[in-house]
This record gives structure tokens, C-alpha cells and sequence, in this order.
């Protein structure tokens, strides 16, 4: 198994005056003022169904950079017919030639793709380059690199022979087809998931998110110039439900490799649970959700860590991560410094459209995101145990923009402090220092989700202290750092309770998913 080492792609800086900014920059402006037209893409062609969609920039919501095509019901099964069909020479290809295939989209993207990527993620889900660039970018490029390693990870765990036993296992792909549904907030997320599944042998039916259908077009164009076969994976746009409803009433629906939100991630389990009768395997379920992410900080942390952790977990990326911080829990003795540095930073971020560069924040994905905190914000403003310190305002008349927005409260379980909200909101509540383990058991007790959390102190007894209480509250836990930004190949990434069934994503767990592993015994 000589695979390439994988290693993370360097981020790059997009400094004034630099060519690559200007790449960025030009394909930005291209994308932006002309009218793309995405197709479905099925059994390798590109399928105009004539039933189409405007795409608008978030950002500039009443401008229009494109249109879409939405599937039919027998577009649909036309996927998977084609799927299953690809299925019989996909499947039997020896690896090295599916590691080829992502192994040289993950240098398309690092090299002539880059501009592009980047740009159709600014324009698509309204990201900073900077954004962008460690998303649609660098962090695609890792998943489809580190992908490999961990492939061959999978392949090289073998049981032991004897001399006249000699055991091997063949890591099989998935019988059947299988099903990706990803989200918007991140291009890396909306590659990887179909990627994974078909590296490992598997054939795809993909549905991207409608607020991420122009990046979704570069990664398939990506795919298909890397040598994905025809019919390995197919992408439908459409009406979900539609679209769900006929992939899993075929018998040969075999897995979903799902993110998005922990209430449609039910609803598919519980519609899979239905339909387990019809179908010849048990399909593989795996889900990455919803979040309500912690940090809490002990009475010996560090006022302006506590607040780097606060800014940057809570309004990187708009908050619009499933990992975003967006509830703090901050000891008293520490409460005036923290609040003040917080109030500093806040301020001094620029908020606007994502091809001015000296923006930090940019607009939320869609009119019901931004209607959604609008309203908790607004119950903050008129609530007696809230207050909002830095903040507040919001505008959706050129773009959803939402200002980056701290609330205080006195009530630990605070609407605000149990929602999930996925903006640029997070909710503080102010503890007696003297109450750290009370404190912890709360958090835990009020973790529905268990996805990040983080705990700053400088205290190990404390940092202990946490660690157990909060065993169980996040899949990703993070000591001294703000609970966001894990990077493919160093912190696999996923949570458990509401937030997921917790198969790391960039991890050899996570492809093991989708193998269904023979058992091969041979003696002499
Ligand atoms: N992997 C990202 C992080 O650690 C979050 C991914 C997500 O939002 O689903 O920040």
C-alpha cells in the first residue's frame, strides 16, 4: 500500500498585490456578472431538465448569477438505475486507480481549480476568500488526500494466518447504491461526503444543498476531469422530499452519508426504519448535525483567551458552522475583562460583501436564516433576563446580514442558551466563580447536542475537573482553544447524542462505513 503521504495544503494568505488574489478576484467578478446554467448530471452527461431555479449571492440577494435544473422523479431513478449499473465494473476496479482519480482532483483543486472553487463559494454561500479558501480549498483537497491514507489504513488491517490457515479480508463495497445529502456551509463537506463513498467502491446518488449549487458544479466538474467514471456519481437537484422518497424506496439503497440538520436527519432514519423490509442490506447510516457548542472558562483562565476563544469560535465563518461556539460559560471574577475585550473586537470587524477584503463577516445563507435570528434577537432585546451587549442589528435589504451579536443572561437555560441558532449569535451566562462545578454539571445536563465544547483555564485540577464532567457533551473537545476549526488528518471531526452518530469525519472510521467486509479463509 504506497500511497503519497498526505499533508495538509498550505493555506494561502491572498495578499494585496498577490497573483492569487487576483485570481480569486477576476473569476469572482466573471462568475458574478454572468449567468451560469447548472445541469443535473447524470450516468456522466449533462441532463437540462427545462424546470429551473434562479441562483442569487446571499450577500445580494435580488442579483442573479445562474439558474438550476430540478429533477423528475425519473431522473432520479435514472440515477440510480445508472448508479447500479456503474456499480459492475466501479466496484471491481482495483484501488489504486480509485485513489488515482481523487488523489489528482485533490491537485486540480490545489492548482486550476483553485480560483474558481473559491469564487463560486464567496458568490454561492457568501464566504470571505479567506473563508473560502481554507473551506472549499484547502480543506477538500485534505479530505480527498488524508481519504486515501485512511483507505489504505482500512485495507491493511488484516487478521493473522497460520500455516495452513491463511485469513484475509476483503473490504468490499457497499452492495447496492448509495446516498449523499450535504449541506451549504461547507464545499469541503459537500465534496467529501459522495467522495468518500465512492473511493471506497461504492456508486452515488448526491443531492447538494439548493444554497450551494455553484460550488457543487466545480466539485463535479473537478470530479469528472480527475476520471470519475459515468454513473460512479450522479447529482439531482430538486424537491428533497421527492428526491429522498424514490431514492429509498429502491431495494438497492445501501447507506446515507448525511449533513445538515439534526431534525431531517430523524425524519430519514425514521423513513429508512420503514422501509427496512424492501430493502437487501441494512443500509449504512451515518449523519453529522446539529450543534450547540460550549466554552466554558475556569476563574484561572485568561481574560483575553477567553475572548480570542468567544470571537473567534462564535463569528468566524458567520457562525454558520456546525461547530461555532454559541453559548459561554464565563466565571465572575473574569466577567469585566472578558466582556470588554469582546466589545473591542466585535467592533472593530467589518461586516459586508465577501469580494471586499478588508470584510471579516458576511451575509447569512438564506432569507429564513436571517428571519430566524432576527427573532431570537429581537426576544433578546425584549426580554428581562437578557441583554445584548454588543450587536443586534440585522438588514436584509441588499443582503442577509446579520450583525455579529453577543447576549448576556441571567437564566443558564435561556432560550438562546439551548437553541441552535447557526449565525453570528452566541449567548453568555455569567457564573459565580465559586460554582465551577456546578457549572460544568449544568452544561452537561443542558447538552442536547454533543458536538464541540472547549474549557480554558490554567488550572490542571480544573482542566480535569472538565474533562470528566463533560465526557460526554462533545465529540470534539478542546482544552485552551476556541471549539472550532479542526483540520483534516488531526482532528477527526463529529458528535454524538442529537449531533450525530459520531463517525469522524476524515477519519479511517468514517470509510469503514462504507465497506461491507468479507471474510476469506483459505487452508493447504
Ligand atoms: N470541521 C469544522 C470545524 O471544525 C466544522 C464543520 C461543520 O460545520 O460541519 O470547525
Amino acid at each position: 500500500f504506497n500511497v503519497p503521504i498526505a499533508v495538509n495544503e498550505p493555506v494561502k494568505s491572498y495578499a494585496p498585490g498577490s497573483p492569487e488574489r487576483d485570481a480569486v478576484l477576476n473569476a469572482y467578478k466573471e462568475m458574478f456578472n454572468s449567468k451560469v446554467d447548472v445541469p443535473l448530471y447524470i450516468n456522466g452527461k449533462d441532463i437540462e431538465t427545462g424546470n429551473t431555479r434562479t441562483m442569487s449571492p446571499p450577500h445580494d440577494h435580488q442579483h442573479i448569477v445562474g439558474t438550476y435544473h430540478l429533477a423528475e422523479k425519473s431522473h432520479v431513478e435514472e440515477a440510480i438505475a445508472t448508479a447500479l449499473e456503474a456499480r459492475k465494473t466501479w466496484s471491481q476496479l482495483p484501488w489504486e486507480h480509485r485513489a488515482g482519480i481523487f488523489l489528482k482532483a485533490a491537485e486540480l483543486i490545489a492548482g486550476p481549480y483553485r480560483a474558481k472553487i473559491n469564487a463560486a463559494t464567496m458568490i454561492a454561500q457568501s464566504k470571505t476568500i479567506h473563508q473560502a479558501e481554507i473551506d472549499s480549498a484547502c480543506e477538500l483537497i485534505d479530505f480527498l488526500r488524508f481519504n486515501v491514507q485512511f483507505m489504505t489504513d482500512i485495507y491493511m488491517d488484516q487478521p493473522e494466518s497460520t500455516s495452513d490457515a491463511w485469513n484475509r479480508i476483503e473490504y468490499r463495497p457497499l452492495e447496492g447504491f448509495t446516498y449523499a445529502v450535504t449541506p451549504f456551509n461547507f464545499t469541503a463537506i459537500a465534496g467529501n461526503l459522495p467522495a468518500c463513498m465512492a473511493l471506497m467502491g461504492n456508486v452515488v446518488v448526491w443531492k447538494p444543498s439548493d444554497s450551494q449549487i455553484y460550488s457543487a458544479k466545480v466539485i463535479m466538474d473537478v470530479f469528472r476531469e480527475a476520471g470519475v467514471p459515468d454513473g460512479v456519481i450522479n447529482v439531482v437537484f430538486g424537491d428533497p422530499v421527492m428526491i429522498t422518497d424514490t431514492v429509498m424506496a429502491s431495494p438497492d439503497f445501501s447507506g446515507l452519508h448525511f449533513t445538515g440538520s439534526t431534525h431531517v436527519f430523524k425524519d430519514l432514519w425514521k423513513q429508512i426504519g420503514n422501509n427496512i423490509h424492501n430493502y437487501k442490506t441494512y443500509p449504512r447510516i451515518v449523519g453529522e448535525t446539529g450543534g450547540k457548542d460550549f466554552i466554558v472558562a475556569h476563574k484561572s483562565a485568561n481574560a483575553k483567551q477567553v475572548a480570542t476563544a468567544i470571537v473567534r469560535g462564535a463569528f468566524e465563518f458567520q457562525g454558520q458552522k456546525c461547530s461555532a461556539a454559541s453559548r459561554a460559560y464565563i466565571p465572575s471574577n473574569l466577567w469585566e475583562d472578558v466582556k470588554n475585550f469582546v466589545i473591542e473586537d466585535v467592533k472593530s470587524f467589518k461586516m459586508g460583501s465577501p469580494e471586499d477584503m478588508s470584510n471579516f463577516i458576511t451575509a447569512v445563507i438564506h432569507e429564513g436564516s436571517f428571519d430566524k435570528l432576527a427573532k431570537y434577537i429581537d426576544g433578546a432585546k425584549a426580554d428581562a433576563d437578557a441583554e445584548i451587549i454588543v450587536g443586534g442589528n440585522y438588514d436584509k435589504s441588499k443582503g442577509y446580514f446579520i450583525e455579529p451579536t453577543v447576549i448576556v443572561t441571567t437564566n443558564p437555560k435561556y432560550t438562546t442558551m439551548c437553541t441552535e441558532l447557526f449565525g453570528p449569535v452566541i449567548t453568555i451566562y455569567v457564573y459565580d466563580e465559586n460554582q465551577y462545578s456546578e457549572t460544568l454539571k449544568l452544561v452537561d445536563e443542558t447538552s442536547e447536542y454533543a458536538l464541540t465544547g472547549a474549557i480554558l483555564s490554567t488550572d490542571r485540577y480544573a482542566i480535569d475537573e472538565a474533562t470528566k464532567a463533560l465526557q460526554n457533551s462533545a465529540g470534539n473537545f478542546y482544552i485552551n482553544d476556541k471549539p472550532t476549526g479542526a483540520v483534516v488528518g488531526q482532528q477527526p471531526f463529529g458528535g454524538a447524542r442529537a449531533s450525530g452518530t459520531n463517525d469522524k469525519a476524515g477519519s479511517a472510521q468514517n470509510l469503514l462505513r462504507w465497506v461491507s467486509p468479507r471474510m476469506v479463509k483459505e487452508t493447504f
